[in-house]
């Protein structure tokens, strides 16, 4: 019986062991998951930032929205611009490490947009849109998302057309236009003008100035548009490349820039720069 015993017990105890060898083996195991995880952190890291995104867009989170609070707030334009449009502080002892970000040509889709206002927000990033009329005409729902967002819209003429070949009654119209149809659909006119491709004379000056708008064009221009630079890493070695305090970047809403955005917005802040509200800039030039 005692034998019985002590083999029934011999037997528990080599189970047992035999339990604990497995569990033992079990390490290995619980590697998987960790050898899996740097696959996985980048899936994490997007819905962090979607996680962090979402207050923006969440009605039951919708009255402790960060940006909205700030928005009211008056802002202080203690920041000018000069004759290369770069942005510099009045007083020498604010930050001069700012950058103004802008994007031309829009609105044109709502799932490029909506991707771009989003990476905006995730950097806590105010811009310019220069919008050209004919498109607010085609898709005027646009114009107030970028409006809704916080973002800040500026006049690039109705039609995109070089304003320096035009009367100075075309002008009138190319602008006005463009005040007009902002005004109906926000309730308030531009205050920034930007001319398609850079080109402006003495007449959309004076137009400009009559608006009560600041007349830009850009002091780092990411080439977006150039057939060498249509790519997201183009555009971010392009506008590095070029970066400055006070740089005044100019992008377009394009595929590839709204893929590079995010990566080159962290590179600017890497580097040391942050991005200044365009409303903080006094509405007349230096
Ligand atoms: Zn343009």
């Amino acid at each position: 019986m005692k034998k019985l015993i002590t083999v029934i017990l011999t037997v528990v105890i080599l189970i047992l062991n035999g339990c604990s060898a497995e569990t033992s083996t079990n390490p290995p195991k619980t590697i998987e998951p960790e050898q899996a995880e740097p696959k996985e952190t980048n899936i994490p890291k997007m819905d962090t930032k979607l996680v962090e995104n979402t207050p923006v867009g969440t009605p039951a989170l919708a009255p402790i929205q960060p940006e909205q609070s700030l928005d009211d707030k008056p802002i202080i334009q203690n920041y000018h611009m000069t004759s290369i449009f770069d942005i510099k502080p009045n007083d020498e002892k604010d930050n001069k490490n700012v950058v103004l970000l802008t994007f031309d040509d829009g609105p044109k889709d709502e799932q490029m947009l909506t991707t771009l206002l989003d990476i905006l927000d995730e950097h806590k990033a105010k811009a310019i849109f220069f919008v050209n009329g004919y498109r607010i005409k085609q898709k005027p729902e646009l114009l107030k998302l970028i409006h809704e967002r916080g973002q800040i819209i500026g006049n690039h003429s109705w039609d995109h057309i070089n304003l320096k070949k035009e009367t100075r009654e075309k002008i009138d119209q190319q602008i006005g236009d463009v005040q007009t149809i902002v005004k109906n659909l926000i309730g308030e006119s531009p205050l920034y003008f930007r001319p398609p491709n850079g080109a402006g004379n003495d007449d959309v000056r004076a137009k400009v100035k009559d608006e009560g708008m600041l007349y830009m064009t850009w002091s780092n221009g990411s080439l977006d548009w150039d057939d060498n630079v249509r790519n997201p890493q183009g555009v971010i070695d392009s506008v590095m490349e070029q970066l400055r305090p006070g740089s005044n970047i100019l992008m377009h809403e394009l595929a590839w820039t709204v893929a590079a955005l995010d990566e080159l917005l962290t590179k600017i802040e890497e580097q040391g720069y942050s991005f200044i509200d365009p409303r903080a800039i006094e509405l007349k030039s230096r």
